[in-house]
Order: structure tokens, then sequence, then C-alpha cells
């Protein structure tokens, strides 16, 4: 007994210290593995609250949740499963809701859905644009196929080798075919693949006309085979729990911290700085924030990797996006409508004007509104121009804009839902420029950059050359972000360790 304590203790004081910085879900999950990993770890986070963009907060009884659409997964099989588990994000109990379809658009008077039943939306479109069966066939066809689409979760792909990707091919065989038929054509194009009016908007309906339909065909089929439910609690619930199980595995989280500089010495990254002035030192430090205020602020340019200055520079190529969102009270259960696309009046947002709005009904949570009521929410597409739209505003003229066009969405939504007047209320409204403010994201992009058809998917190794003991984590590190990419980046910049000290970096027992 006298040895293990003795053991205990030396391994206590030889424990190395692992800065991490940003306590979203990227920061969290490096946190975590490295707890796993026998390190201490702690996180240094700006905000009062952990979990960054995968966020809710309440208003006048009701509550806004901001990010889980689809946590991609959740099928117990997949590695991805693994980690959210190791993470205290889900688990076997875990309940989720199931909508049961991906989203439904309006026009003109007539609608159709993406049910996550393929064969049930093959047939239902059929039976209304039989003109188009030749593409709904291939469309469905090459959904099935995108099924096999998983993400890398092992291990990083700089470190997998001949094996690991014959094994990956083996697993992802049928991608070729979507890649191939849907890689290099964007939302727009594949919307016109289509005649019927209503099915050719319905197919560009949800992501921003310039992702690759690739991209929204993996997007349904993650729903459509069970791999990207919405767990209940939704997002805060869910970071919290992740945030528990980092405290309760001994680390620890500094909030309110924001990070000001990285301290290096001899091109080695030894410590932070915190805006407070207070200086932190350990053996390693992991940034877990956006990028471009990581190589803008907490380092100098020159530390920036080539592929994201090309990327920067790019914005054809590489374009980001983000959204102006309203959630409204509503007098009414209004659980049937689930996600719906419909025509609106022109509105002018940003640089764009918009004919097409979607609204969000979260009802299928209850705990989300008073008995009876319900939270319905609108996300109107934002990009890299409209940002600048909303940044250069003064503080009063942005409130006004903001408040103006809120209105406005209001009184569109009435019009698509007559039934709502009089029983609607806003309780908030927010922009690119709110994420800007909250997560320091850039452009107030809450994913990565889109995937266009015109560019190369953006890999960033999770270290720098010129820059040692310092590793990158968050969605930033792979197109297109989301939250499996902020998980596994987390455990990837942990593994980057393990291997540099010799250590397994593929033996999972630390992968509880
Ligand atoms: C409306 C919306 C819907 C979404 N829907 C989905 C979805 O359905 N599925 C999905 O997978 N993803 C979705 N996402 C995206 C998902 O939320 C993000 O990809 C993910 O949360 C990013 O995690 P991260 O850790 O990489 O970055 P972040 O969440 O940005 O975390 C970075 C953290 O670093 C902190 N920070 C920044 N600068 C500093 C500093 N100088 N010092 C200290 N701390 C700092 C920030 O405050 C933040 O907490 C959605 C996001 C939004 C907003």
């Amino acid at each position: 007994m006298n040895n293990d304590f003795m053991k205990n203790e030396k391994t206590k004081q030889t424990k190395k210290k692992i800065v991490i910085i940003g306590a979203g879900i990227g920061g969290l999950s490096a946190g975590i593995y490295a707890l796993n990993a026998g390190y201490d770890a702690v996180i240094y986070e700006k905000n009062p609250v952990a979990g960054g963009e995968c966020m809710g907060w309440d208003r006048r009884g009701y509550h806004i949740d901001n990010c889980i659409h689809w946590l991609t997964g959740t099928d117990p099989k997949t590695g991805l499963w693994k980690v959210w588990k190791t993470l205290g994000a889900i688990d076997e109990h875990t309940k989720y809701h199931d909508e049961g379809k991906f989203y439904t658009s309006f026009l003109n008077g007539k609608h159709l859905s993406l049910w996550n039943d393929l064969e049930k939306t093959r047939q239902e479109l059929i039976a209304f644009a039989p003109e188009d069966a030749d593409a709904i066939n291939t469309f469905i066809e090459h959904v099935e196929y995108a099924k096999s689409c998983v993400i890398p979760s092992e291990k990083p792909l700089d470190m997998m080798g001949i094996r690991d990707y014959i094994e990956m091919g083996k697993d992802m065989a049928d991608m070729p075919k979507v890649i191939k038929t849907f890689g290099k054509i964007n939302m727009e194009d594949f919307g016109n693949m289509f005649k019927s009016p209503l099915l050719k908007i319905m197919m560009s309906d949800y992501l921003c006309y310039n992702y690759t339909a690739y991209s929204f065909l993996v997007s349904y089929a993650t729903m459509a085979c069970g791999n990207g439910r919405i767990p209940e609690g939704g997002s805060l619930a869910m970071t919290n729990r992740i945030v528990q199980r980092f405290r309760d595995l001994g680390g620890q989280l500094y909030l309110n911290a924001p990070v000001e500089r990285i301290l290096i010495k001899n091109r080695t990254a030894v410590g932070i700085r915190l805006e407070s002035g207070e200086e932190i030192y350990g053996d390693e430090v992991i940034s877990a924030i956006d990028a471009y205020p990581l190589f803008h602020k907490l380092l100098d340019p020159e530390y920036m990797p080539k592929a994201f200055r090309k990327a920067y520079e790019d914005q054809k190529g590489y374009p980001t996006f983000s959204g102006f969102q309203a959630a409204f009270a509503i007098d009414d259960d209004f659980s049937q409508t689930g996600t719906v696309c419909f025509d609106c009046e022109p509105l002018k947002i940003g640089s764009n004007t918009v004919t097409r709005m979607s609204a969000k009904s979260y009802a299928y949570e209850r705990s989300f509104a008073p008995e009876g009521r319900t939270v319905l929410q609108c996300n109107i597409s934002q990009q890299d121009a409209d940002y600048l739209f909303w940044k250069n505003m003064d503080e009063m003229t942005y409130r006004q804009t903001k408040e103006e066009l809120t209105q406005e969405v209001l009184k569109r939504i009435v019009k698509q839902f007559p039934e709502l007047e009089g029983k609607i209320e806003l309780l908030d409204s927010w922009t690119p420029r709110t994420y800007e403010r909250y997560c320091n994201a850039y452009h107030g992009a809450y994913m990565s950059f889109i995937t266009t058809k015109d560019a190369k998917q953006l890999r960033i190794k999770g270290e720098l050359k010129n820059l040692k003991h310092f590793y990158l984590a968050g969605q930033w590190i792979m197109c297109p972000g989301g939250l499996p990419i902020a998980a596994v980046s987390g455990k990837f910049a942990i593994q980057r360790i393990l291997k540099r000290e010799g250590r397994p970096f593929t033996d999972f027992s630390f992968e509880k």
C-alpha cells in the first residue's frame, strides 16, 4: 500500500499540465482526453459559461436552443459515438427526439417533406412530380450511398497508415459515387436537376446556394440512417453534461478568463497571458478557439499555416456563413410543424434579398416552453458580405435595424401561418455580430468554411511547424466544422502529444 501511495504521489508530481484556451466542445474534448490520458488539464474561457456555440439560453420562461439540429454520431456502431460517450455527451440511455423528417418545403399552397424513411420520400416525390422520377431516383440512391459516410475519429488523418486508409475505404465504399455525382455541383445546380418548381426550390432550401450538393446529401443521409439525432434537453444540456464530465475527472475550468496572448520562449509555447495580465505556465498549450483571432491576436500571423492563409484570401472558394436569427414565443402547441421552408415577400437583409424563409418549431422538447406553448425560430442565412453589413453599423443603427427586420420576419411568419395572428411574440434576435462578440467567431461564422465545388476541402494539421508544444483544436481544423469535428479535434490534439512522447496514442484504454 505504501508503494502504491508513493507511486501515486510520484505520478502526481510528474503529471504534465495542459493549458487549453476556449471551453467550446473542442476545448472541453481536449480537456477530457487529456485527463483520461493522465495529464492535468486547465481550461480558460472568456465567457461566463462554457459551451461556445453549442449553447442555449432562457428568455421570459422559454428556452432558446441554438445549436443541435442533428448530432452526428448518435449511432452506437460508429467511432464518433465512442467519442461522444467519452465526453459524457450521450450514452446508451440517452433519449432522442424523433421528428421523422429533415424538413418540409411549401410552395403555392403545396408541400413536400424529406422523410427519414427514404422510400417514403421517393414515393411521395415521384407521385407529386413524375416528370422528375429519374432525378428523384438518382437523389435517393445517392443518399442511400451517403449513409456510409463516417467522420474519421480514431486518429488524425495524417497519423493514419495505408492499412487505416484501406479500412476507411472499405467502410465508405459507396462514398466515391456520391462525390463523383454530387461533389462538383453546388446547391443551385442541384435544384436545377429537377423540373417541378416545388422540388427545385425544396432541394436548395436548406443549405446556402454555394455549398456542394454532396454536403446536403451527407446531411440528409446522416439523419435518415439514425446517426444524426437530437438528444433530449438540447444543446445546453449536452454542453453541461460535458462540462460535468471534465470537472468530475478533476479538470479545472476558469470562466470569465479571456486569453490575450500565447507565451513563447525559443519557438516553444510555454503558457498563456490572460487579459487580466495573469500569466499561466504549462507543458503544452492547446488552442480551441476560432483560428482567425488565434493567428491575429494570440499569435502573430507568421504562425498561420499556409492553407488557412489561402482560405482567408479566397472568399469565393472558402466562404463562411452565419445567420440573422429570431426566436418567438408561440401561444399554441404547434407540434406538427418541425422545420418548414416557405416563400415570403422579398426582404433585404445585408447584401441579400431573401424570398424564402425557414422556421423551426421546438415543440418536440416540452421543457423549452410553458405548457401549451412553444418556441419557433427563424434562421436567415448570412454570408461574408452580410457580416460586413452588420459589422459596419454603429450600435444604435444596429439595434434599430435588428428590431425592424425582426418585425418584418414576424409578419412573414404570420402570413405563412395565419393561425398565429395575435399569438406570436418576439423573444430574442441575434446576428453574425453576436457570434463575433460572444465567441470571437470569424465573420460571425458558427461552422467552418463552406465546402464549395471550386475549392479543396480544408484540412489543417493540428500542429505548427514553427511552434513547439502547441496544438490546434476546434472545428476550424477540418471543413465543414460542426460539433463532431470539434469533438474529435480535442481528442486528436491529445493523441499528438501522446505520439510525441512515445506513448501509445491508439490505445483507447483511456477512451471510456
Ligand atoms: C445556430 C447554430 C446551429 C448549429 N447547428 C449544428 C448542428 O445541428 N450540428 C452540428 O454538428 N453543429 C451545429 N452547429 C455548429 C456547432 O455549434 C459548432 O461547430 C461547435 O460548437 C464549435 O465548437 P468549437 O469548440 O470548435 O468552437 P466554439 O464553440 O466557438 O468554442 C470556442 C470557445 O473559445 C472561447 N474563446 C474565444 N476566444 C477566446 C479567448 N481569447 N480566450 C478564452 N476563450 C476564448 C469562446 O468563447 C468559445 O467558448 C450550430 C451552431 C449554431 C450557432
